[in-house]
């Protein structure tokens, strides 16, 4: 018997989505017999089209084969992940929150501040996403590794900013958040040729125009913006929005 050294979170997060969806189906679906644990692998077969083998590593989730198309060419499946999933939940239900993934950062539409011990746990849970948002450094071949490691870390920012109140307080947050991103794409040796975080910023952009419809002080958060220069200009329309407000005034 061995637990999972992933998590469901990990999964959701690190999996692209459709994969993600399709993998939850087939657990629910009861597709998943003979399911194996040696300690060290997990194996079990899939029914899909096909009858198919598969087997997953206990300590990375994305490890291990099946004998599908995808995992033939070395792609992760969604067999491998509704093994996977089986591996941790062993049958039981997947939790409700655990099954619809925020892909795009939205705005929750609820006015208010965060608590001060809420604030403080959100910047936590910032920082350990920002993480995954990391600099390139390996050979071509990791290539893919690293862009799935920039998707998951944009994952976990999304599912944050679409929690988050309006408020000021919060806005401050969401532009300081969107300046730690600039200073990783101009100097922290980020390679985002897919433009998965540049795509992420502008949406937190399209989320802080929200906020302004919602509380006009939020737009007091983009005085930091004035006079900067970022890497792709995403700050132009929130400080348009500036100085719209102080020529009204
Ligand atoms: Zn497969």
């Amino acid at each position: 018997m061995a637990e999972p050294k992933y998590t469901l979170e990990k999964i959701k997060f690190a999996t692209d989505n459709p994969t993600y969806k399709k993998a939850c189906e087939l657990y629910e679906s009861g597709k998943i017999m003979n399911f194996d644990d040696n300690g060290f692998t997990y194996t079990a077969k899939v029914k899909g089209t096909e009858i198919y083998n598969v087997v997953v590593d206990t300590k990375y989730y994305d490890r291990g084969s099946c004998d599908c198309y995808l995992g033939k060419n070395d792609t992760l499946c969604k067999h491998m992940v509704a093994v996977a999933i089986y591996a941790l939940l062993r049958g039981k239900k997947i939790p409700a929150e655990d099954k619809d993934v925020i892909i795009n950062p939205i705005c929750s539409n609820k006015i208010g501040e965060l608590s001060k011990e809420e604030f403080a746990n959100i910047k936590v849970e910032i920082s350990a996403s920002i993480k995954h948002v990391k600099a390139y450094s390996g050979p071509s071949r990791t290539w893919f590794a690293y862009q799935d490691s920039l998707s998951e870390g944009v994952h976990r920012l999304s599912a944050i900013v679409s929690k988050l109140p309006v408020s000021l307080q919060t806005a401050e947050l969401l532009v300081s958040l969107l300046l730690r991103l600039d200073k990783k794409l101009i100097s922290g040796g980020v390679d985002d040729s897919d433009g998965v975080v540049g795509g992420f910023m502008q949406e937190v952009v399209g989320v802080l125009l929200e906020f302004t419809k919602k509380d006009a002080e939020t737009i007091k958060a983009f005085k930091k913006l004035l006079g900067i220069e970022t890497c792709f200009g995403w700050e132009e329309l929130l400080v348009a929005v500036y100085d719209k407000s102080i020529a009204s005034h």
